[in-house]
């Protein structure tokens, strides 16, 4: 089978499927490269519609710094796609094309890669490892079939990988565990496995044990088949495209022939415990003789097993030291699933329709919004309708591409199973449903409705036939973004509408005192990069206010107000008395609530209730102590009156007026976010790092040892986190890593909430 690398047929291909001639210099690239293809348009068609079964959409997920760049780079390399191999460390790779990525080596917006290898299409969803952008792993993992998860095999499971691993686990994904970095000094294969177990609580099924340790890594022996694959340190090009593979030899080292029988028994027996299928064989044909079992059998009970999620195939390497990458995609291609083996009812119901899912947009300077879409069924078209269900709209799409990082190839149609890129929709945000025509959407609900009428069961609603959306956080900072003008307000206001449509967890809004426009964030650092974006992608200059913390509000105990509201308008005179009850009420976590008294509920009419909860959420939004939502509050309305001729407006401000009387007279509490903290860090720095976090407010929850680091679990408000990974590099001279995330909104102390409202008022 021959590896196509798709750049390079670019030019042909699009001749081809347009029923042209080639060009002069596409004859020439078909020529020298591709000539075997030349009279077979049908496999070019084949190379960009794979059959179903040869698809894998992937993602890769890891704590940051774990080599999930380095790892995408190697595989590109080796599938023929990239043509020299990208580092990290000299910001040259492909994943990472966004110019800050670039300059920060890290990964931050989901770039997908698609390429081929062997005889299977991979579609390559690289998310993000940073905490501030989570949302965008949640977004690739929506659509994803399966994933790989990249650890450090010096520091096993790290926090990020934790999160996003519950990601995984809540979206059914089946993994597959890459141990990068083996050859470091500090790798260890136990403890990375046990970090597993424990921290993941998965069932890791180790399918290699590498050969030497620390920089004498050379290799590995792959338990399924007993061959011993070699990388040649010594070949002229060392990037390890070149490597041996052969069966172990009685002749080998005891010490290795000894650890490979035991391994691969207990993988073995693992797996028999794992699959009913594979006991019965094993018991049936082989019994004790773990030898004679065949490799193709264990191969397909470890795929099964992966498949159900009863366990995770672990393999190791060193993507660095280009060593164990092509291994790992064998391993994605043996053991993780292919679209149709993923269970989802829409395919069901959509038959052969198209049905797909917008996953991501992306604004690009020249050819607008572009929007990446998963097709779960049917066929998309170039220069097709499209209905969207969402925004129950028909769009129409221009162009159909396949994503290769920051380059996109044209194609006319793509099939199920496939990610794709889509020119020309402009209604469509992240997590809309993209149907053919609305016919075919009633044509499902009548096919969904059969189905649940067979089965006797309640009535499916319409709406379950949109594919779920993602679930969007609640920003935790702020700051005022101002235009370097009055003229250039309308262009900043068309950036902002761009990149939240790109990113919903960014949020924008106007405060009403100021009227000021407010960005609503996840970190520090995601503020900075729309920042910057503004500045590189827009062209406008902004200036941003100080950031500041999202804090919230509540109350501690119950308390009643009542308030009447009498005003004359023109020639109308508004009447309106209410009376109600606000109560602490903690069990409800972020939330709040509203309950009528049930003789009040009798008395009002739909317009009046609706002007009553309006006035009631508008007070929840600007809480009495510092203006910031409410949360943890029920409110109890007891009476409303009112004359003829009042207006709804003037019920919801007399409730509003009403409300915040009661919040006031319950005793304000501001609420902070708090968040979990991970630091990793040598011995030497650990008492400074903890003199700095006790200066922070920070609580020590416990400190690890890992191999030769410790890892310091602690919570700290976010307010005092302000630029820490400045003090914490000059701290440790570069030597630690941290991680943050949310944990909870915790009650200020009375002494630090004084502190921070007269810091608010100015006054200190
Ligand atoms: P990401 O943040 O997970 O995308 O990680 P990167 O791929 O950017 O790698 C982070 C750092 O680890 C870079 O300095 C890489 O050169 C280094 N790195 C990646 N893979 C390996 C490896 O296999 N061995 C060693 N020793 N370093 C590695």
């Amino acid at each position: 089978m021959h590896v196509v690398t798709i750049p390079v047929l670019r030019g042909c291909i699009r001749h081809l499927l347009n029923g042209s001639s080639l060009t002069c210099r596409c004859r020439i690239a078909w020529k020298r490269n591709y000539s075997f293809f030349r009279d077979d348009v049908k496999s070019v068609k084949a190379v960009l519609n794979p059959d179903i079964s040869k698809i894998r959409n992937i993602g890769i997920m890891a704590h940051i710094d774990a080599g999930k760049t380095t790892t995408t780079e190697r595989m590109l390399y080796y599938s023929g796609y990239t043509r020299a191999l990208g580092d990290v460390d000299d910001g040259d790779t492909v994943t990472d094309y966004m110019a800050q990525e670039r300059e920060r080596g890290i990964t931050i917006q989901s770039a997908a890669v698609t390429f081929d290898w062997k005889d299977h299409r991979i579609n390559l969803i690289d998310t993000p490892g940073h905490v501030d952008f989570t949302l965008e792993v949640e977004r690739a993992l929506r659509v994803l079939d399966g994933a790989v998860a990249v650890f450090d095999a010096s520091a096993g499971v790290q926090a990020q990988t934790l999160t996003v691993w519950r990601q995984a686990q809540k979206h059914k994904i089946p993994c597959v565990c890459f141990l990068n970095k083996m050859d470091k000094p500090a790798a260890s294969l136990k403890y990375s496995i046990d970090s597993i177990k424990t921290k993941l609580k998965a069932n890791p099924v180790l399918l290699q044990i590498p050969i030497g340790s620390g920089k004498g890594f050379t290799g590995l022996v792959d338990l399924i088949t007993k061959q011993k694959i070699m990388w040649l340190e010594n070949s002229l090009a060392s990037d390890g495209r070149d490597f041996e593979m052969r069966a172990l030899q009685p002749s080998e080292d005891p010490e290795l022939l000894q650890s490979v029988s035991e391994a691969r028994g207990a993988l073995i027996e693992q797996v028999a415990d794992l699959d009913d299928e594979f006991a019965e064989l094993l018991l049936g044909d082989y019994g004790e003789n773990f030898d004679a079992v065949p490799a193709g059998k264990l191969q397909e009970a470890v795929r099964r097993v992966t498949l159900a999620r009863k366990g995770v195939p672990v393999l190791c390497g060193s993507s660095l030291k280009n060593k164990g990458v092509q291994t790992l995609l064998d391993a994605i291609t043996a053991y993780l699933p292919a679209p149709n083996e993923r269970h989802h009812d829409l395919v069901r119901w959509y038959k052969d329709d198209l049905c797909a899912l917008a996953f991501k947009v992306i604004h690009d300077k020249q050819r607008g919004p572009l929007v990446f879409v998963r097709i779960y069924s049917g066929t998309m078209k170039a220069q097709s309708a499209v209905y969207n269900i969402n925004r129950n709209g028909t769009e129409r799409m221009s162009r159909l591409l396949l994503p290769f990082a920051d380059q996109h190839i044209e194609i006319p149609s793509l099939s199920a199973g496939n990610i794709a890129l889509t020119v020309g929709l402009k209604q469509t945000v992240t997590g809309d449903t993209i149907v053919s025509s609305k016919a075919s959407a009633a044509a499902a609900v009548k096919r969904a409705e059969n189905e649940a009428e067979d089965n006797r069961s309640s009535h499916r609603e319409s709406s379950s036939l949109v594919l779920a959306g993602v679930e969007v956080p609640e920003p935790v900072f702020f700051c005022s973004i101002e235009p370097p003008s009055m003229a250039k307000q309308a262009d900043l206001e068309h950036a902002l509408s761009c990149l939240q449509r790109e990113d919903p967890s960014l949020k924008v809004r106007t405060d009403p005192d100021s009227g000021q426009m407010i960005l609503c964030g996840m970190g520090e650092l995601h503020i900075e990069i729309i920042h910057d974006r503004i500045k590189r992608e827009f062209n406008i200059e902004t200036h941003l206010g100080p950031l500041q913390v999202a804090y919230r509000e509540t109350i501690l105990q119950s308390a009643s107000a009542s308030d009447t509201l009498d005003r004359t308008l023109g020639d109308k005179r508004h009447v309106v008395t209410v009376e109600l009850t606000v109560h602490s009420w903690t069990e409800s976590g972020t939330s709040c609530d509203i309950t009528f008294e049930d003789k009040v509920k009798a008395q009002l009419s739909s317009d009046i209730r609706e002007a009553v909860e309006h006035g009631v959420q508008s007070a929840y939004f600007q809480g009495p102590v510092m203006g910031c939502p409410v949360q943890g509050v029920q409110t109890v309305i007891q009476h409303v009156s009112w004359e003829s001729g009042t207006s709804s407006a003037m019920v919801s401000a007399c409730v509003s007026r009403c409300m915040l009387k009661a919040l006031r007279l319950a005793g304000g509490q501001v609420l902070e976010p708090v968040m979990e903290l991970e630091v990793t860090l040598g011995e030497e720095n650990l008492s400074s790092v903890l003199g700095d976090l006790a200066q922070r407010r920070g609580t020590v929850r416990e400190i690890q040892t890992q191999q030769e680091n410790k890892v310091l679990l602690a919570t700290v408000p976010l307010a005092e986190m302000m630029g820490y990974s400045t003090v914490l590099r000059t701290l440790t001279s570069g030597n630690a890593t941290f991680s943050l995330e949310l944990s909870s909104y915790e009650p200020m102390n009375l002494q630090d909430q004084n502190t921070l409202l007269n810091k608010m008022a100015g006054l200190a």
